[in-house]
């Protein structure tokens, strides 16, 4: 606390992500992806001359959302890039939530939307998932509000994507307002809404390299929208003077985008090895929620959740628990490698026995 920051500060709760290890581990916690980004990503970072890196890069980031606007089928002026998705999600609370009424989100979903509305002083009204766990698109369709409506799709910690028409419905209703999609986790058995923004001019997608593109450490996002809501966007990066998206990590996004075999590969193996994590954890007694992501969201009607994160933890495997009302019970595991997930079902096979 101190006397110099601003009130929304003192009352912040900064999100935290799940832990970052020093020591070698199984690390199935942040959903991150469990293999190689694509080999022509490797060419570019071996064969990039340092001297370009004395230039700034191109504000517009062109190049990259030419790349993306070609992958989604979208004219350039519909693609906004940015520092991770995280970045471009911060961007659109400031240009399109700020409306002073509430803005409306699933009870359950990314942790970090209500870190952004409090720093951004954006009143959250909350709406329960369905008994099913999935996002209540009646109840967010029903909402009238003057500010808009974000969650994730597939959702999270839950993985549940609701299908492009249930989506539509909502979009037909909601048209006074943003409607922003979170697709970070869409490849993994989901539909992009992308090509819906050429007909809902309220409709932001959000989209990230962090999870099917296999480059979190390469902080690269993008959002797709009509283009008065790229221009939005736009309005608040420049307004901050910033260079969206560094020199390398253009042209390595870019490389991700061209090796659609080496994407497609990926998103296969880690939907089969959830599948068959899925079947295994329900032979030990798990309740599996449905996933189309590239994380299962677990509990064991008789094992304590938070006790089987400390057990797993000390047999070196990290997965993610939440001290989240409704949540305690529940664990979060990130999909990894078959042989990663092997040694995750071994050690949930003496834990629970
Ligand atoms: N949205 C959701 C639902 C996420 O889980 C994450 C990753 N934690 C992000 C957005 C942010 O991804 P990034 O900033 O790496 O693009």
């Amino acid at each position: 606390m101190s006397q110099f920051w601003s009130p929304a500060l003192h009352e912040l709760t900064p999100y935290v992500p799940g832990e970052q290890p020093t020591e070698q581990v199984i690390k199935l916690n942040t959903n991150e992806n469990p293999y190689a980004p694509a080999p022509g990503v490797g060419r570019v970072l071996r064969d990039y001359a340092a001297s370009h890196l004395r230039l700034y890069p191109d504000p517009d980031s062109v190049a990259l959302r030419q790349a993306l606007a070609a992958t989604y089928g979208v004219p350039v002026s519909s693609v906004f890039a940015g520092n991770g998705s995280d970045e471009i999600l911060a961007f659109a609370f400031q240009a399109f939530f700020r409306h002073g009424a509430p803005l409306d989100v699933p009870e359950l979903t990314y942790s970090f939307y209500p870190v952004y509305a409090k720093l951004y002083d954006i009143e959250l009204r909350q709406h329960p998932l369905n008994e099913r766990w999935e996002v209540d698109l009646d109840a967010l369709t029903k909402a009238e509000s003057r500010s808009g409506i974000i969650f994730a799709n597939p959702n999270a910690p839950t993985g549940h994507a609701h299908s492009l028409d249930a989506l539509k419905a909502l979009l037909k209703q909601v048209t006074d307002r943003v409607v922003l999609l979170d697709e970070a986790y869409v490849d993994f058995g989901a539909e992009s809404a992308a090509a819906l923004t050429q007909r809902y001019p309220n409709l932001l997608v959000t989209g990230t390299f962090s999870k099917s593109r296999s480059l979190a450490g390469i902080r690269l996002g993008y959002a797709i929208g009509s283009p008065e809501l790229i221009d939005g966007l736009k309005r608040i990066k420049d307004s901050f003077n910033s260079y969206p998206v560094d020199r390398l990590a253009e042209r390595v996004g870019i490389a991700a985008l061209e090796d659609t075999a080496h994407f497609q590969a990926c998103r296969e193996s880690v939907i089969a090895t959830r599948q068959r994590t899925q079947t295994r954890l329900e032979s030990l007694g798990f309740t599996v929620l449905p996933s189309q992501a590239n994380f299962l969201l677990v509990e064991h009607p008789a094992y304590d959740g938070g006790q089987l994160f400390v057990g797993l933890r000390e047999r070196g495997i990290l997965v993610r628990h939440f001290n989240k009302a409704g949540l305690q019970n529940f664990l979060r595991i990130s999909i990894g490698t078959d042989d990663e997930m092997n040694s995750l079902i071994e050690v949930l096979e003496t834990l629970c026995a």
